[in-house]
């Protein structure tokens, strides 16, 4: 299919890649200038309009202030080409993507909310869990772009919004599981007990899935070299609080982590990887 991609970050990059490899024709738009071998077999365009010139087209850029500048206030939007389906990957606001879904349909075209699960290694290996949402029909187009990212893809209903509640959920409870490991490492460390002989014990009984597996080794290392920077944490965790108030519930562990998760990044932990929360938790 003619794809076009908008945002080739480190989540972006590897799956432009990955259509690229599945034998799609891909027409990619970042803002800043890409190494050539990262766009390896891609058309590098010179406008967001010019990636919208496909039969479908992703966006993986970082928030919904991102999106607005570069498909909305640019007008690109309106110039696509008519029958494009348009898949968001990007972690955004419920309401945004309300939004989204209105102005698509304003121009005649389709939208769909399509997050995913999964860092930059799983984007490298085409390993994300893809959640989506939207019109049967447009949900069908992107299908097999979908496959070609990921190990699954959940369709979740026809309100794209369902899709980046989901997303949204999920990113809260793994930013509450890092902070368990941290909590849990600043405990068991005030009676000497080293981190990794912790973790061990958890992976090993009651806790041994990805998420305390990966964050668990990452608290170990001491690594925090981005895959997931706590600045976009901390935008995905405002995401959750502002969901739920609209929906009129308070959720008081999503509070707390999200003041912790600010306290944070205003000390400069921003550019870290997320789970340098743990970090900060040790040093407090
Ligand atoms: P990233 O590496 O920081 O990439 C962000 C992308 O957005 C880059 O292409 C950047 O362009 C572009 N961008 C940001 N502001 C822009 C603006 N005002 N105008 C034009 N382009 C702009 O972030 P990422 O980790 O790939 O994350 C992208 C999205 O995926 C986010 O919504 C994030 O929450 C979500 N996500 C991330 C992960 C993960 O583990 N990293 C996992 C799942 C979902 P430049 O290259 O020019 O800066």
């Amino acid at each position: 299919m003619d794809v076009g991609f908008i945002g080739l970050g480190r989540m972006g990059g590897p799956m432009a890649r990955n259509l690229v490899k599945a034998g799609h024709r891909v027409r990619a738009w970042n803002r800043s200038p890409v190494a050539g071998e990262l766009a390896d077999g891609m058309d590098l365009v010179a406008t967001p309009a010019e990636a919208l010139q496909a039969e479908a087209a992703f966006t993986m850029l970082a928030d919904d202030a991102a999106i607005r500048e570069v498909l909305l206030s640019s007008g690109a939007l309106q110039s696509a080409r008519p029958g494009l389906v348009h898949a968001v990957a990007s972690t955004i606001s419920v309401g945004f993507a309300g939004e989204l879904r209105a102005r698509h349909a304003e121009a005649g075209l389709g939208y769909v909310s399509a997050p995913v699960l999964g860092r930059p290694d799983a984007a490298e290996a085409a390993q994300l869990a893809v959640m989506v949402a939207g019109e049967k029909d447009a949900v069908a187009k992107v299908c097999p772009l979908l496959d070609a990212i990921g190990r699954r893809t959940w369709v979740l209903g026809e309100d794209p919004g369902q899709a980046n509640a989901a997303k949204i959920a999920a990113n809260m409870m793994l930013a509450m599981a890092i902070e368990a490991l941290a909590e849990a490492v600043v405990l068991t460390g005030g009676y000497g007990l080293a981190p990794e002989a912790f973790f061990d014990l958890i992976l090993g009984t009651l806790f041994g899935c990805s998420a305390y597996s990966i964050y668990s080794t990452k608290i170990a290392s001491g690594d925090f070299e981005p895959g997931f920077a706590m600045n976009l944490g901390l935008k995905d965790l405002r995401l959750a609080a502002a969901a739920s108030e609209k929906t009129g519930r308070r959720l008081p562990m999503l509070d707390a982590l999200r003041g912790r998760m600010a306290e944070a990044v205003a000390a400069g932990l921003g550019d870290k990887d997320w789970s340098a929360i743990a970090d900060y938790a040790r040093q407090a």
